[in-house]
């Protein structure tokens, strides 16, 4: 189990756009490693999802899970998945302002999202995947795809909208909660 370091805003690595994994370089040591560090440093942090670069690795590699998470306890379940070379296409373009949290930025934003996107990608056995993903899941794909980008939260949120944590607990949770109600997203109590 390795834990890495977790690169914050100011990294110039956060700003670069990923290399894409080469097919033949799927199930190889270098990779199956990678993913490993992704997964336990995601995990050890409690991140939703972690992207290679975070890291420190300019691949297109990202995890996902949520669990029972303590930083995002209304994010409903993924399952550990891993996506190598993912591309997320928009299938629903009317945007959602979601508030989302980073584990390189220290704090919390509104960012539009899709709330129905379609992702491709190729697993950590290189099994391609093509599904369709709704709700606050979708919103995580194209948060942790944004990283492959170079893109951060920062960028995109709309910045009278940055919170800590702490006081999005006590002045925004709630809101944020009764805006994905009303847009019929089922969120975790
Ligand atoms: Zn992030």
């Amino acid at each position: 189990m390795t834990v890495r370091p977790i690169l914050t805003i100011g990294s110039p690595l956060l700003r670069v756009r990923s290399e894409p994994v080469p097919v033949d370089e799927i199930g190889g040591d270098s990779t199956r490693q990678l993913i490993e560090d992704l997964v336990d440093s995601m995990r050890a942090a409690n991140g939703a999802g972690l992207a290679a670069n975070q890291i420190g690795v300019t691949r297109r590699v990202v995890v996902m899970e949520v669990e029972d998470n303590p930083r995002y306890p209304y994010k409903p379940r993924i399952p550990l998945t891993v996506a190598i070379n993912p591309v997320v296409e928009i299938l629903d373009t009317d945007l959602v302002a979601i508030n989302e949290g980073c584990l390189s930025v220290p704090l919390r934003g509104d960012v539009p999202r899709s709330l129905h996107v379609r992702v491709q990608y190729l697993d950590g056995d290189g099994v391609h995947h093509d599904d369709e993903v709704r709700g606050l899941t979708a919103a995580t794909w194209q948060h942790e795809c944004d990283h492959l980008d170079g893109v951060l939260i920062t960028d995109r949120a709309d910045p009278s909208s940055f919170t800590t944590w702490e006081e999005f607990e006590v002045h925004h949770r709630a809101a944020f909660l009764d805006r994905l109600a009303s847009v019929g997203v089922v969120a975790e109590p």
